[in-house]
């Protein structure tokens, strides 16, 4: 390891918490981040901006409701400019929305001793690896959080994303109305279930 890189006098690392939707990622990021705050790390929080144009900071929401300020970013290149060096921990929500780079930037910033905590979609609502930096970033990973939601059917523990309106866009941002979660018996990869 080249030690010229590493500004802060600790060993870097990368953890990953995936899962389906309303598996409460986003609120476990939130509770970790929280952490590093009350231990008076440095941290810098992004999200992917989607088409909202926004760069002011928003509030992180899960869906369960727990809150923290973000910066809406489009590209990997725009988060590099804002890790300046003081900053010793970085949180990444929605990670799978990013191009390859970001798996690229997530290696930089442990090789130069920040953690770095990435929450990723790991499927798509077909079942399949969810395109993008996800696969990788699991790959890498030093630490991977695995999280269940709760079958919308049977109340079994959930790994599924099931599409409940029309359309294939395997991009489309999640929205309640649009998706829950279901476990591998009342989950239908073609999409819209019957009604
Ligand atoms: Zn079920």
């Amino acid at each position: 390891m080249n030690t010229d890189n590493v500004l802060h006098q600790r060993a870097g690392r990368v953890e990953v918490i995936t899962g389906c939707m309303f598996g409460g990622k986003t609120e476990e990021l939130i509770r970790l981040l929280r952490r590093t705050s009350i231990a008076r790390q440095k941290l810098i929080v992004f999200k992917h901006a989607n088409d909202s144009g926004r760069y002011d900071p928003v509030q992180l929401a899960s869906h369960c409701g727990g809150r923290l300020m973000a910066t809406p970013v489009h590209t990997v290149a725009h988060m590099r400019q804002l890790v300046t060096d003081d900053i010793e921990v970085v949180g990444i929500d929605e990670g799978q929305f990013f191009e390859e780079e970001l798996v690229g930037f997530v290696r930089w910033l442990r090789l130069t001793g920040r953690r770095v905590i990435v929450v990723i979609l790991n499927q798509t609502f077909t079942g399949d690896p969810f395109p993008g930096p996800g696969s990788a970033l699991l790959a890498i990973a030093d630490n991977i959080t695995l999280l269940t939601a709760v079958c919308s059917v049977c109340g079994e523990p959930a790994g599924f994303s099931q599409r409940l309106t029309g359309g294939k866009d395997v991009v489309q941002v999640g929205e309640k109305k649009d998706y829950d979660a279901r476990c591998i018996l009342h989950w239908n990869p073609d999409g819209a279930p019957t009604e």
